[in-house]
Parts: C-alpha cells; structure tokens; sequence
C-alpha cells in the first residue's frame, strides 16, 4: 500500500513538471505552423505583385485595384490569392485561433461564395487599402523605404467578445472586428464602414502574435501590454525607428517597434 503511494506520488510529481514542458512545446508548435502559414502568404503576396504589374490584392477579380475606392464594398484581399495563388484557403487558419473552426468554415465557403462573413485569422495591414485610392498597394510603385522592417501581414483578432455576451452575440462581434481581414493600425475606426470598433489585438501565441514584413521577415511581439497601455498617434522610439504612421499621419497606432517593425516606412503618396 505505501509503495503504491509512493510510485502515485512520484508519477504525480512527475506529471507536474512535465505538463507546463509539454504545454509550451505545444504553444511553440502550433506557433510554428503559423509562421509557416505567414511565409506562405507572403510569398503569394510576392508572386501576386509579379503577376500584376506591382499592384498588391485589394478588390473585386473584375475591377482594376485603382478603380476601387470604396474600401467597404470590396471583396476581402485574400479572395484576389485563390486559387491560383493560393490553392488552399485554411493557410489563412492560424491553429492558435480559438476561432480556428469557425474561420476554417468560412473561408471554405469564401472560395465558392461572395457576400458572406469574412473571418480570417491574419490581416493585411490596413494602410496599404486606406492610402489615398490605395495607392500603397502598387508597392513597386511606392515601395516602404524599409521594406524589411514594414509591416504586410500579422495574426488578427479578437479572440474572445467581451463578456456577459451571448455566444450569437459573440460571433457578430468578432466577425465585425475581423471583417475583410484588415489589419487596422488603430483601435477605434473602421473606414470601410465609418464606424467604432473594438480592438483587434490579440495574445494568441503566448501573449503575443506573429508577423510577416513586406521584406519576408517573420517576427513576434509580445502584445499584452500593447492590449493595456493607452494608444497614442506618437511614440518616441517608433518615430525614431522611421514609422510614418508616427511622423506623417499622426494617426493612434499600435506601437511595434519592439519588434522592430512599423506600420509604414517613407512618404506616403499624395495626389
Ligand atoms: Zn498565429
Ligand atoms: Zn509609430
């Protein structure tokens, strides 16, 4: 009986230490197979531009990028990428999502049918579509002056609603922050709908998310203090680091310079 309970002692003395190893190396795997899901996007992205005289996905299949102004009644930028650039939609499934179902679901459907909820687990930096008349997605036109260090794409929430709402409830919510996968450099404003939004930051991998720059690098930031700490349109040491958003447009962003990445790098275009 009390080698019984020694060997039930030791198993579970053994289970304790082992758990949190074995958590973390599932938060690192699935963290993994998301930085692969990114390289992967960029470089569809990058085989996009090639294909269509510099100008990044923004619109309709039939409508010319610069024809399309109305940012809220545009298909959502990854459509443009299937299938001949992309043949399977659920790369855009990050498996840290605790939405990954639902968006597997949705872009699953997105490849046969328009005009439905468009959940996505990355977003496309929201400057290139907002620019004036999207001009920054013509990025060889208007390159980031450091394209190694602006930021193209990144894990997009939110991931959980604010509580006290019902799941239905829920599900609008985060299908509104996610709507057409865009990555808004703030936490309030929605041009496509002129509307107030909630925050789309999340802290899926461990509290923080990952990120793919126009240059291809794959970074992490860690976000929970981005998620508490009041935005401002001006942070020191993101201004230094070259960010537009910072010198130029003096718009609230999330500040990445932690990471070394910013929302945008050089002038932006002016008619
Ligand atoms: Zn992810
Ligand atoms: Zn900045």
């Amino acid at each position: 009986m009390v080698e019984l309970l020694v060997v039930i002692s030791i198993i579970l003395i053994l289970m304790a230490i082992l758990l949190p190893a074995l958590r973390r190396s599932i938060q690192q795997a699935t963290s993994t197979v998301c930085m692969a899901n990114l390289r992967e996007v960029h470089q569809a992205l990058q085989i996009y531009r090639l294909d269509n005289a510099g100008w990044l996905p923004v619109s309709d299949h039939d409508q010319e990028p610069q024809l399309t102004r109305d940012v809220g009644l545009m298909s959502a930028w990854y459509r443009s990428l299937f299938p001949r650039y992309v043949g399977d939609l659920t790369v855009l499934v990050c498996p840290a999502d605790p939405l990954a179902d639902a968006v597997r679901e949705s872009l699953s459907l997105a490849a046969v049918v328009q005009d439905l909820p468009e959940l996505t687990s990355y977003g496309l930096n929201e400057i290139i579509l907002t620019s004036e008349d999207q001009y920054l997605a013509h990025v060889d036109r208007y390159p980031p002056r450091r394209p190694w260090d602006t930021l193209l794409v990144a894990d997009l929430g939110a991931d959980v609603a604010p509580t006290g709402t019902a799941d239905y409830e829920a599900m609008l919510w985060i299908e509104s922050v996610r709507n057409h996968g865009q990555l808004p450099i703030d936490d309030g404003y929605d041009p496509g709908r002129s509307v107030q939004v909630p925050p789309w930051l999340t802290g899926r991998h461990s509290g923080g998310i990952n990120m793919v720059t126009f240059g291809g690098a794959i970074r992490s930031i860690r976000t929970e203090s981005l998620m508490t700490e009041p935005i401002s349109a001006y942070y020191e040491d993101c201004a230094l680091g070259g960010c537009t958003v910072c010198n130029q447009l003096a718009l609230p962003h999330y500040n990445l310079s932690a990471a070394g990445t910013y929302w945008w790098t050089g002038t932006l275009p002016r008619r």
